[in-house]
């Protein structure tokens, strides 16, 4: 097993018995070679540099209704909020004053939030900032939607594919939502120039690790500059409230594969691994993670953004969540730095200032 731990490192890639046979390995040292290997190559790139962002969790109004989510539409007992422009930018700003140089907008589909609307906030942000980079992470929208974002100054773009396997996909969504919409999407906002992120849950409701070797095959092919992944958790109020949570086991083994498939690519230990494990950050970071995505929420806010439960919210302020999380790295030998944290081959050296547009346009209009 070691020698395939060895030869993915070398190849980035397995074949797929292989990377089956690497996915179903439990034994210790065998992983402790895998996490050793994810983290040499992420030194490789990055150094002992952690990149955090500042989440403004802005609208929790949804027009999906994914049967996992906590914010989905029908979910009647979620109780409803949106930020103004005021409050986000507000946030953002102390968020700057902390060290963020990212500010990542996160939210339901809300259609309060027109382009206009949207754009106006980024430019905002922009101004207020230049330095700062902007990372959307609100849903499907149409190629112009994505287009007139990212002329309003937009950086990043997450958007999780969240399966690879369109029947796995048809399983976790409602009949309204789209598995090929939803790729159309990631498709278009590559080719329009954002450093593009996607991802999945780990240990959704009847996932198997057929469906994972589909995702990390998908993201090996699609070569995102940003991948989030985090286990599935369950929340009461949805249908799939009573299947049991993704391992922490299985999230760290596969941030380490996507590590090795992909060397450079922005990879958060992401919040739903701290809340299964009040040391999920640090595992996390020890299994090639290099990202961690603090909230930046008001505190009445980030109550409701309930996606799942028990969702760790660091209830203090966060600036005391952040000298904290600085002595966390610390005491695994890394630091926390104050920069963008750009995507190492999609900036040259130079940031975020140097933006390039996308080489295949245009892309295939997604419709949503
Ligand atoms: N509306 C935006 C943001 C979605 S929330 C969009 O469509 O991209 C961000 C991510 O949280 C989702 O992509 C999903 O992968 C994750 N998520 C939602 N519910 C979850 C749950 N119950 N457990 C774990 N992760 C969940």
């Amino acid at each position: 097993m070691k020698r395939l731990v060895d030869r993915l490192a070398a190849e980035r890639r397995l074949p797929r018995a292989d990377m089956l046979a690497l996915l179903a390995c439990e034994d210790a040292q065998t992983l402790a070679h895998l996490f050793a290997r994810a983290r040499q190559a992420r030194e490789a790139v990055y150094g002992k540099d952690v990149y955090i962002r500042g989440l403004i969790e802005f609208t929790n109004f949804c027009k999906n209704d994914c049967l996992y989510c906590g914010i989905r539409r029908s979910n009647a007992r979620a109780r409803r909020y949106r930020l103004s422009r005021e409050e986000i930018l507000a946030c953002a700003e102390a968020g700057y004053q902390m060290g963020f140089r990212t500010v990542v907008l996160q939210g339901g589909e809300d259609a309060y939030f027109t382009d206009e609307r949207l754009c106006a906030i980024v430019r905002a942000l922009k101004a207020a900032r230049p330095d700062r980079a902007v990372t959307l992470s609100v849903g499907e929208r149409s190629r112009e939607s994505y287009q007139a974002l990212f002329d309003a100054g937009a950086d990043r773009y997450l958007l999780r594919h969240e399966t690879a396997t369109k029947a796995h996909y048809e399983r976790l969504h409602p009949p309204e939502m789209s598995y090929e919409r939803r790729m159309a999407c990631l498709a278009c906002l590559k080719s329009i120039g954002y450093q593009t992120g996607c991802g999945f849950m780990v240990g959704s409701p009847g996932q198997t690790a057929e469906h994972l070797l589909a995702d990390l095959e998908f993201i090996a092919r699609f070569q995102p500059q940003m991948v989030g992944i985090g286990p599935f958790i369950p929340h009461r109020d949805t249908p799939l409230g009573a299947f049991a949570a993704g391992t922490v086991e299985l999230t760290l083994k596969l941030l380490a594969i996507i590590r090795l498939l992909l060397p450079n690519v922005l990879l958060p230990a992401t919040t739903a691994l701290a809340t299964l494990d009040a040391r999920g950050c640090e595992k996390g970071m020890l299994a090639g993670a290099n990202v961690v995505m603090p909230n930046l929420s008001p505190a009445q806010a980030r109550e409701k953004y309930a996606l799942y439960e028990g969702k760790a919210t660091a209830a203090g302020e966060t600036a005391n969540a952040l000298s904290d999380l600085r002595r966390r790295m610390e005491s695994i030998g890394y630091r926390v730095a104050v920069a963008c944290g750009d995507h190492r081959s999609s900036t040259d050296g130079e940031g975020i200032l140097t933006r390039k547009k996308g080489e295949h346009d245009p892309c295939t209009t997604p419709n949503p």
